[in-house]
């Protein structure tokens, strides 16, 4: 048995050893000084190993252990409201966390059979999305844009929503600022989320290493949820930073560089993160012996791009993986369209058999209104005197726009939703001008929180739609 070695090289993070003979991929590795590492490529004559401590106590020569065990990190209930490193250790507890249970960080993806189509709906509060851009439990949504358009405040929103409905949700936050994760936590805890979300960080000054294993502690942490049958979100922000910090791990170990300097395996490195949130069936929940409800592992990546490009590598590789991407457009952002989602670019792939009839019947119009109003728009340009159907045209279409505006943290329940799509399916927003389309759009939620419809409506009712009507008639009524 060859179960030893000896460091030859020390890299920025990686070390390349001599020996370790029976030393399998991802297997954890022990130095001399108790620093721990995980296989990253086995090499004819040597191993490449990456360092999750410190690496400047490592020197050549100083001797390494397989220890025949892939890296674990904890798992388990006693992990909601804490936030972790990439290892799985509490950064915001001063005692040691009690763990009854470590799971490994790379798992095989539950195939064909063990899974089941995505049928139930995911809320998240934001009106455009829930509207047009379905999401059903079990779905991986991209969630893609330039710098500063909101896609932070989106996924927030969406873990905002997640409150009393028993969804567990998971951020990881991958090379970000650290004045960005305190903001995060802050709004998370303002907002009393705490309670059922966990906080995985590995940020712009920890190690590429832990970067890079970020994402998939995080997952493990989901799947463990998930294979209780429950349900549970995860978030990663964002995948771009993550896909530089393997190829900064590549480049350093000479791997050769393919397309934008990535390695050839950059596409691997996201599909076997993002395939293994799934919607699990009974089959899959027997083998664990778990004989609750069906549980579901919902993903939404996020990606930053270039200039709006998603046609280079990492965008296209990743909205190729995902089951449709909300696409956040810098200039609707500074023209204060806020959520900036561009409707033509955005789609949800599954989450339309997921959603509730009535809101499908009439968002499908809105959509169709929202397309030929970005066609005029655009048409309208060249032309300065247009016929007065045309004009009509353009001024409801802004009108909806004004409509779909939401400011941050402002979540909308279902029937909030429907008041909103019944304003525009019965034209009772033709009459008001463009001007206080916002205002009205505020008094009448502020109207209908007040009386507490949701509470006594529910959304699958078959009258649903003429309760609704009555509401915004009466409140018309009382507001002239
Ligand atoms: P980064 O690329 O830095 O990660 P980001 O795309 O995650 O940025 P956010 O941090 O979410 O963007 O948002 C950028 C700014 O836009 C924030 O100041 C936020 O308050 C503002 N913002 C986001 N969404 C909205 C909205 N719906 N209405 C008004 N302001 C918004
Ligand atoms: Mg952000």
């Amino acid at each position: 048995m060859n179960n030893y070695g000896f460091i030859n090289k020390v890299y920025d993070g990686v070390v390349e050893i001599i020996g370790l003979k029976n030393a399998k991929y991802g297997e954890m590795i022990i130095f001399e000084n108790y620093e721990k590492g995980i296989v990253f490529s086995l090499n004819k004559n040597s191993v490449n190993i990456v360092l999750l401590n410190n690496f400047e106590n490592l020197k050549q020569g100083q001797k390494c252990f397989c220890t025949n065990k892939v890296f674990e990190v904890p798992v388990g209930e006693e992990l909601i409201g804490k936030i972790l490193n990439s290892k799985g250790e509490c950064l915001n507890i001063k005692q040691k966390l009690k763990i009854k249970k470590k799971d490994i960080i790379e798992k095989i993806a539950p195939g064909v059979m063990d899974r089941e189509s995505v049928n139930e709906p995911l809320l998240t509060g934001i009106k455009a999305i829930d509207a047009m851009i379905p999401i059903g439990k079990g779905q991986r949504e991209l969630i893609i844009g330039d710098r500063q358009t909101g896609k932070t405040t989106i996924a927030l929103d969406i873990i905002i929503n997640q409150k009393n409905k028993n969804v567990i949700c998971i951020y990881v936050c991958i090379g970000q600022k650290i004045s960005s994760l305190i903001n995060v936590v802050n709004k998370l805890k303002k907002h009393n989320c705490l309670e059922y979300t966990i906080i995985v960080s590995a940020t712009a000054s920890d190690s590429a290493a832990e970067q890079y294993i970020a994402p998939y502690t995080g997952c493990t942490i989901g799947e463990y949820f998930r294979d209780l049958g429950k349900d549970c979100l995860i978030i990663y922000d964002d995948l771009t930073k993550h896909a530089w910090s393997y190829r900064q791990i590549s480049l350093l170990l000479k791997r050769p560089p393919g397309r934008e300097a990535y390695p050839g395996d950059v596409f691997y490195l996201h599909s076997r993160l993002l395939e293994r949130s799934s919607k699990v069936n009974n089959l899959f929940l027997k083998k664990k012996n778990v004989f609750k409800k069906n549980g579901t592992l919902t993903a939404f990546p996020i990606i930053e791009t270039l200039e709006g490009d998603v046609t280079s590598f990492i965008p296209t590789n990743v909205i190729s993986i995902t089951d449709g991407q909300i696409f956040l457009d810098t200039s609707l952002f500074n023209s204060n369209i806020r959520p900036a989602i561009n409707v033509g670019l955005s789609v949800s792939r599954v989450g339309g058999a997921a959603q509730y009839k009535i809101i499908k019947k009439l968002s499908g119009d809105i959509r169709i209104m929202l397309a030929q109003y970005r066609e005029l728009e655009s048409f309208s340009k060249f032309s300065s005197d247009l016929d007065s159907e045309t004009k009509n045209q353009l001024q409801n279409g802004e009108k909806i726009t004004l409509l779909m505006k939401q400011k941050p943290h402002n979540n909308y329940s279902i029937i909030e939703l429907l008041i909103i799509l019944l304003i525009i399916k019965n034209d009772f927003f033709i009459k008001i001008p463009v001007n206080q389309i916002e205002y009205f759009e505020e008094k009448i939620i502020q109207y209908v929180r007040n009386i507490n419809i949701s509470d006594y409506i529910s959304i699958n009712n078959n009258n649903i739609e003429y309760y609704i009507n009555e509401i915004i008639n009466n409140f018309i009524i009382k507001s002239i």
